[in-house]
């Protein structure tokens, strides 16, 4: 028999006990930075150096951090089911604590992207971007992430993928960042849906069946997966 497909949407939140913050928590302030002036091709344009900074801050700081277990028990349902995560986080945290499908929607911080065509994609790992790292075509590197009021190029798999799954959670996003808050919408009318979040996010769905574990990602994730795992 084939097996069930969970599908899960994740957000900066399932990575706040790791100890990377989410912005929205802090006021608009991302580690101290307006996300405007670091997250937006604007911010780009005017102060390349300022945006590679903040970028190589933060991949300093996820080689300092650990998945937690709300990362380690999305893993742990690949032993009963097919398993797909997509994910706004930046980190890798999904993928270091043994999670095999993950898609990145948002970009990743362990690699970077050309600005001149085609574009090219490299693996960076946690080192830095410097002004004047250039792509083989001489176009200047940036990070590989989908900035504000920019295009989101998988946002149609995951809608396709979110529209096959089984069972539907949400862990640790506040569904306001657009498009990814509407991929709820395009899960199935009748499959289960669970939301996690300590701040119970406001939904505005046309779903009716959905549960709501108002916890820290790290109490309902592994909660959940003990809960999936004997059905
Ligand atoms: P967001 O809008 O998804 O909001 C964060 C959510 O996490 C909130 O609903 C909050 O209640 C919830 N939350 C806080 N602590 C939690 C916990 N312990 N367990 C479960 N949920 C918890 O995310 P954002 O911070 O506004 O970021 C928006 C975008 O910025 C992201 O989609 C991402 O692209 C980027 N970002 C990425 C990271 C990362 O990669 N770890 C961190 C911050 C921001």
């Amino acid at each position: 028999m084939p097996r069930k497909k969970i599908v899960v949407l994740t957000g900066a939140g399932i990575s706040a006990e790791s100890g990377i913050s989410t912005f929205r928590d802090a006021g608009g302030l991302w580690e101290g930075y307006d996300v405007y002036e670091v997250a937006s091709p604007l911010g780009w344009a005017k102060d390349k150096e300022q945006v590679l900074k903040f970028y190589n801050m933060r991949r300093r700081q996820l080689k300092d951090v650990m998945p937690n277990a709300a990362h380690y028990a999305l893993a742990e349902l690949e032993k009963k089911y097919e398993v797909i995560i997509i994910t706004q986080n930046v980190d890798d945290l999904h993928e270091r604590a043994g999670s095999t499908n993950v898609v990145h929607i948002h970009g990743e911080l362990t690699k970077s992207r050309s600005t001149a065509p085609p574009y090219n994609i490299y693996e960076i790992g946690y080192s830095d971007i410097n002004i004047g790292d250039k792509c083989e075509k001489g176009g200047q590197l940036r990070p590989h992430i989908v900035w504000f009021g920019e295009p989101v190029p998988l946002m149609a798999d995951a809608a396709q993928i979110t529209a096959e799954a089984d069972i539907f959670i949400v862990v640790g996003t506040s569904l306001v960042v657009y498009p990814a808050a509407g991929l709820l919408e395009y899960a199935s009318h009748n499959v289960p849906k669970y939301i996690i979040d300590p701040a119970k996010p406001e939904v505005f769905s046309v779903h009716k069946n959905i549960e709501f574990q108002v916890e820290k990602a790290t109490v309902g994730t592994p909660k959940l997966v003990t809960k999936l795992m004997k059905d």
